[in-house]
């Protein structure tokens, strides 16, 4: 795991680098309070031990900034300081930062308390993905997507690149229920789940985005070109086949395919694939329409 160390004293510094080592993490280090905010951003650290007295911006600061920042408030932080004061350590802890080491530290104790501050943060990464996984299939779920898809819509904005959304209702998939039970719609959901991902790349996100609903969200792509995914995918799911009853269950499936190119936010880019959709189950279902 990563740690920023955050000290405008080279020899503060340096100190915490030794007495860290035998913890085999990757270190790193910047001295300057006014820019310690980007250097948090650019090193996404999983900890960050921060000075409190430093020239150009307090750590008290600098932690409160980090706090309020979306990508960064998760990003645990220790203070580091030379203050013995209680009303700091109390100051320092209301600011939300999870421990307070006192200058000079004992070596002991702050390797304790990294590793205390880095279980913690294992834990909270681990909850944080579960939380946006589908338990049933294992591809991302909506809060998945919902997240990967402000991701990308932002970089898209910014390198100017377009991003394709497909989205996907099995037909008649209460049916399936009704004739052989939930638990083999349950088989089928996975079984369609696995013929989608099959066909994406490293970079699409798979998602079941509902009940009986699932997504594909296309970075870098077109909508001509995400249509001829969701054709696959549609190819692939009608040839599953989930045995039940001494049969095979198989299910069709429809996409509706839109891309950002003219669109205005990540919520309209939905909205366009689901009217698209629409459309397809309109047409007769089994089908890929274009928004
Ligand atoms: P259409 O072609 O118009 O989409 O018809 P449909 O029957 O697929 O659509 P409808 O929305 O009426 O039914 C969706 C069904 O999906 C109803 C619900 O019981 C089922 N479903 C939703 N989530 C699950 C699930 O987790 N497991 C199982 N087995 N069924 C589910
Ligand atoms: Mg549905
Ligand atoms: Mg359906």
């Amino acid at each position: 795991m990563k740690v920023l160390i955050i000290d405008d004293d080279p020899d503060a510094l340096a100190i915490a680098r030794v007495r860290l080592k035998p913890e085999e993490l990757d270190i790193v280090s910047h001295s300057d309070a006014t820019t310690a905010v980007e250097a948090v951003r650019r090193e996404t650290p999983d900890l960050v031990l921060l000075d409190i007295d430093m020239p150009g911006r307090s750590g008290f600061v600098i932690c409160n900034q980090l706090q309020g920042d979306q990508d960064l408030g998760r990003i645990p932080v220790i203070f580091l300081s030379g203050s013995t004061d209680t009303a700091d350590k109390v100051k320092g802890l209301d600011y939300g930062a999870v421990d307070y080491i006192t200058k000079p530290f004992d070596a002991f104790e702050l390797r304790a308390r990294v590793r205390a501050a880095l279980r913690t943060k294992r834990l909270q990464d681990m909850l944080a993905e579960y939380a946006q996984i589908d338990p049933l299939t294992g591809v991302a779920n909506r809060r998945g997507l919902e997240r990967h898809l402000r991701t990308e819509w932002s970089r898209a904005q910014r390198q100017g690149s377009v991003l394709a959304f497909a989205l996907g209702d099995i037909d008649h998939f209460k049916n399936v229920n009704d004739q052989y039970g939930h638990p083999v719609g349950d088989k089928v959901l996975q079984a369609v789940a696995r013929a989608i991902a099959g066909e994406c790349r490293e970079m699409d996100l798979p998602a079941r985005y509902g009940g009986e609903e699932f997504a594909v969200l296309v970075p870098d792509t077109t909508a001509e070109h995400a249509w001829a995914l969701a054709e696959r995918c549609r190819k692939n799911v009608e040839s599953v086949g989930v045995s039940a009853e001494n049969q095979s269950v198989g299910v069709t499936i429809s996409f509706g395919v839109a891309d950002s190119i003219g669109v205005e936010t990540p919520e309209d880019l939905l909205a366009q694939a689901d009217k698209a959709l629409y459309g397809a189950k309109e047409s007769g279902r089994n089908a890929v329409s274009l928004g």
